[in-house]
């Protein structure tokens, strides 16, 4: 069914803050077959929302309305809604009751602005906010289901899981299928050049590749509905596993880090890390994994030369002669880190984040990148862009997958 969407909120058309409802609630209801067609930005106005509504009413069968629901808000939404479906607002005491125990849980006390939160339009069947305080409605008129959700995001996508996309989902009349396969190392471009010819025989729209900093996620669903379609599917995916090989790092929404961690788990392994350029971003990334103390047994962050000859025991003059930012400072620091720490597997960074601080001999984005596993060692030169925070996140990726690639060689 057809959808619109009304984002209310004048910081969203100042450009203070970006739509990211829209985003995040247009991809969840394509996936339960239900595209979003239309979206109207408008401001904290009653009459802007009575007007989108007029407008959409008549095409759309559902509609979803984010933001002036809050106290903060004159209660301009719900007063437009009441206005739209002609209908009073009555006071709701289960939304009071919520409210309340909600604030004196908090020590907070209510006050009027908090009761008239619970004062909603006689039609709406309410729908319990348990991140917030203003409750989601549910307008169903002449077979046309309106939601208003709440502006801020974590609340708006914990009302949308919880009631409204299963709710919907019951709506649509096709199940997706979806899988989704993470590749790192091959560009946009070349990726799809590669798997080209395989992924022709889906429908439009039911494959999508999806560039990110970490490489590129390729999509693919179908309608669910239909055993053949299935089979395709599966078909299509094992195609593109065979053309693809150790590129696809994940068949699954899980952060490269995640998948190197379960590797260094499988096999054993423990990993040390030695960062000069990322300032410590990779032991934040490869932490941010729950139960990552199974394989990650420390960190050092060693950002001037002489951390990295006190802390690693890279040579003064190996520093002296090639600079900090060179293959041998690279080897030394990895090699070093694995000394000192007894592990099997460890990775090094050194280069030159920027913007400031290149030369002609070695120019900003310039990252030399160590890793050993075992007796192999290995030393890889990047040249990354004038991004400061880019550089760093390239940095990272870089060097998990090419942890990721040993480990995987090292299973065969
Ligand atoms: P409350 O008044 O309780 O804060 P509300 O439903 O009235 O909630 P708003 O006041 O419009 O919502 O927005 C609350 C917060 O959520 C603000 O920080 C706002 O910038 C953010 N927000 C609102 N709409 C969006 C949106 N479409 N995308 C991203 N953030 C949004």
């Amino acid at each position: 069914m057809k959808v619109a969407l009304i984002n209310i909120g004048n910081e969203l058309l100042s450009g203070v803050t970006v739509n990211t409802n829209a985003s995040w609630m247009g991809q969840q209801l394509m996936e339960i077959g239900h595209p979003v067609q239309t979206i109207y930005t408008i401001g904290d106005s009653r009459n802007e929302i009575l007007s989108a509504l007029n407008d959409l009413w008549k095409n759309y069968p559902i509609i979803l309305i984010t933001g002036g629901l809050g106290p903060t808000h004159d209660d301009i939404t719900v007063a437009a809604m009441a206005k739209f479906f002609d209908t009073e607002l009555v006071f709701h005491q289960p939304t009071f009751d919520a409210l309340k125990e909600r604030l004196e849980s908090r020590d907070i006390p209510i006050s009027e602005r908090h009761e008239a939160q619970a004062m909603l339009p006689r039609n709406a069947e309410v729908l319990i906010n348990n991140a917030g305080t203003a409750p989601a409605l549910y307008f169903c008129e002449n077979d046309k289901h309106v939601y208003c959700l709440p502006g801020v995001p974590h609340e708006m996508r914990r009302l949308m899981r919880e009631h409204i996309l299963p709710q919907l989902e019951r709506l649509s009349p096709v199940r997706f299928q979806r899988t989704l396969l993470r590749t790192i190392g091959y560009p946009e471009s070349k990726l799809y050049d590669t798997v080209k010819h395989i992924v022709e025989s889906l429908p439009a729209g039911y494959v999508a590749f999806l560039p990110q900093i970490y490489g590129v996620d390729i999509r693919l669903q179908t309608d669910d509905t239909k055993k053949e379609n299935r089979e395709h599917l599966r078909e299509v995916l094992e195609k593109i596993k065979a053309r693809l090989g150790n590129a696809i790092y994940a068949e699954k929404d899980i952060p490269l880090a995640q998948a190197v961690g379960n590797l260094l788990r499988e096999q054993n392994a423990t990993l040390a890390t030695a960062e000069s350029c990322t300032g410590g971003l990779m032991g934040d990334m490869i932490t941010d994994i729950s139960g990552s103390s199974d394989y990650f047994f420390q960190g050092f962050v060693t950002y001037s030369n002489q951390a990295k000859i006190d802390t690693l025991g890279v040579p003064e003059n190996l520093i002296k002669k090639h600079g900090a930012v060179s293959e041998d400072v690279a080897r030394s620091m990895a090699t070093g880190a694995m000394e000192k720490s007894e592990v099997h597997t460890a990775l090094s960074t050194t280069g030159i984040a920027g913007p400031t601080g290149g030369t002609a001999d070695k120019p900003v984005g310039l990252v030399y990148i160590g890793c050993v596993v075992g007796d192999k060692i290995q030393v890889k030169r990047y040249q990354f862009s004038d991004d400061r925070r880019l550089n760093k996140q390239r940095t990272v990726y870089a060097a998990l997958n090419l942890l990721r690639l040993e480990l995987f060689a090292e299973q065969k």
